[in-house]
């Protein structure tokens, strides 16, 4: 074999080692994943449950507000009910006074059930809080779990690249150079063996006289079709 293909297949084994390392992080990506979406349903859950109590509140004190006017007025009609003089005019304040009696009774009415919906709203908001803690609690050894084999996996990585680098400077630089322009390609290698005669990537015929000067060791041939390098395993 020529030697700066030995040179080139010596690389390509690192990188294999890198790649592969890199396929177990990623492979660990869904469940991750996974993890997090669930965490953010409970998260979006007690930020609604927040949004509900807030709403709820802002309702009763709008409510309480509103009593409180009323009853201003109220306190007025009363004051001037004690002044009046004509009998017409306190009749009709007194009709004054009756009605908005029935309309204060009904705000307050409508405020008990304002208040009501505001402890619904924190029940609920306490109930997502705990669904939430209790989510965190139960996926934190899975979590921790990840982590570690994430930690494992990198600092394998670190040791299989520092490997790949080392393997890279017995590798000429113009070569080096066309070896990394094809990994950036479709291939998912750089060097395939030749096989039945042909491209071991994309089975295209090698011609025959280049077939012998890949088997001969004589020269670094790549596939016309596909680009990839092109080695003899038997050599
Ligand atoms: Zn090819």
């Amino acid at each position: 074999m020529h030697p700066d293909l030995e040179a080139l297949l010596e690389l390509q084994e690192k990188d294999k080692a890198v790649m592969a390392i890199e396929a177990e992080l990623h492979a660990l990506e869904p469940e991750l994943e996974s993890l997090d979406t669930d965490l953010a349903a409970a998260e979006e859950a007690l930020g609604a449950a927040r949004v509900r109590v807030e709403e709820a509140d802002k309702r009763r004190a709008e409510l309480e507000g509103k009593i409180e006017s009323y009853r201003v007025m109220q306190e007025r009609r009363r004051q001037r009910l004690e002044w009046v003089r004509g009998a017409k005019e306190a009749s009709n304040l007194m009709a004054e006074l009756d009605l908005a009696r029935t309309v204060l009774a009904k705000e307050e009415a409508e405020w008990m059930r304002s208040a009501d919906k505001v402890q619904e709203a924190q029940r609920q908001m306490e109930e997502t809080q705990t669904v939430l803690e209790e989510l965190r609690a139960a996926q934190a050894p899975k979590r921790e779990e990840l982590a570690a084999k994430q930690a494992e996996c990198d600092d394998r990585l670190r040791v299989a690249k520092a490997v790949r680098e080392d393997a890279a400077k017995g590798v000429k630089a113009g070569l080096q150079e066309c070896y990394e322009r094809i990994l950036r390609g479709r291939a998912p290698l750089a060097l395939y063996p030749l096989r039945n005669g042909a491209c071991g990537h994309c089975f295209t015929a090698v011609p025959m006289h280049r077939r012998q000067k890949i088997q001969n060791g004589e020269s670094v041939e790549s596939c016309e079709a596909c680009g990839v390098l092109i080695y003899d395993e038997g050599a």
